[in-house]
């Protein structure tokens, strides 16, 4: 069987179908994420990785940094000479965009909330799901993300370690936004992931737009949805303020749904950019 794009897209597809965890088990049952995916391929030695030092900061990792890290770790001999990072988009059930649109202008709805806590939980299984699917052809993967002994966020700048949007523009899959959310074909309100494989595929750097606010139109949407000015023209997004807003957020969610998670992204729905790319005016 060839390991290709489309072979990424059904094993995604197939697990948001049939898993569990793609499932609102504790709200009504309906998927968490669309079984709808977009997936993206950049060269783990794009030269875009080294860029990503000086733009995020030098701590951000490359991909041959992550998977020698792994290889070491395995006692796998380390190459990079097939590298490619693997980047995919899980669209949001619109049921949970539009109720995250009428239930309040400040705080998240039940959907959102369970989105932010139990999707991440099936992105994390998505990528594990791959890295042993990939095994049983005899071909190593690794999801940084998952492994807690090299990711790191730094809270004080809200920056990781392996930025899966970072990854997603790396890999042609759309551009960021005022609101600093990705922007893609699904729209910006998603979750998205990435992993490494030692793999030769075709890049999708071809897709790579050179402005990485490309299909941004600066329509000032996302400014007016932030209930805490964190989005503005002159100063793009103010991660601190977000921050303070998004964290604020939990004695509300545990009270009223019960579960212990942050969440806002009330900049990602109604928005001319929250199901797709927006038409350039
Ligand atoms: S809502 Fe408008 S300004 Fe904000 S990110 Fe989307 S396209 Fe850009
Ligand atoms: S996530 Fe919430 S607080 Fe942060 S920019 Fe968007 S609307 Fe504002």
């Amino acid at each position: 069987m060839d390991i290709n794009k489309e072979w990424f897209i059904n094993k995604i597809n197939g697990f948001l179908d049939n898993d569990e965890s793609n499932k609102m088990s504790k709200v009504d049952g309906s998927y968490i994420f669309e079984p709808n995916v977009l997936v993206g391929i950049a060269d783990g030695n794009d030269t875009i990785y080294n860029r990503y030092k000086n733009i995020i900061g030098e701590f951000h990792l490359t991909p041959s940094e992550a998977y020698e890290w792994y290889c070491k770790k395995s006692n796998i001999e380390f190459n990079n000479k097939n590298l490619n990072v693997v980047a995919y988009i899980l669209p949001i059930n619109q049921s949970t965009k539009t109720e995250n649109l009428n239930c309040s202008k400040t705080m998240p709805s039940v959907r959102w909330a369970h989105t932010r806590l139990f999707g991440e939980q099936a992105n994390m299984n998505i990528q594990n799901f791959l890295v042993e699917e990939l095994e049983k052809f005899g071909i190593n993967a690794f999801a940084p993300t998952l492994d807690k002994k090299l990711f790191r966020t730094n809270r004080k700048i809200w920056a990781s370690n392996w930025s899966h949007r970072h990854n997603c523009y790396a890999a042609g899959l759309g551009s960021f936004g005022l609101s600093d959310g990705f922007i893609n074909a699904r729209g910006k309100a998603m979750r998205c992931g990435s992993l490494i494989v030692d793999l030769k595929l075709p890049s999708d750097a071809q897709n790579r737009p050179s402005d990485p606010y490309e299909f941004c139109i600066n329509c000032g949407e996302c400014i007016i949805k932030c209930p805490v000015n964190a989005i503005s023209f002159e100063n793009r997004h103010d991660k601190m303020i977000c921050a303070s807003h998004v964290t604020s957020t939990i004695p509300f969610i545990n009270k009223t749904y019960g579960i212990n998670i942050y969440a806002c992204g009330l900049c990602q729905v109604g928005v001319a950019c929250s199901d797709g790319i927006p038409k350039k005016k």
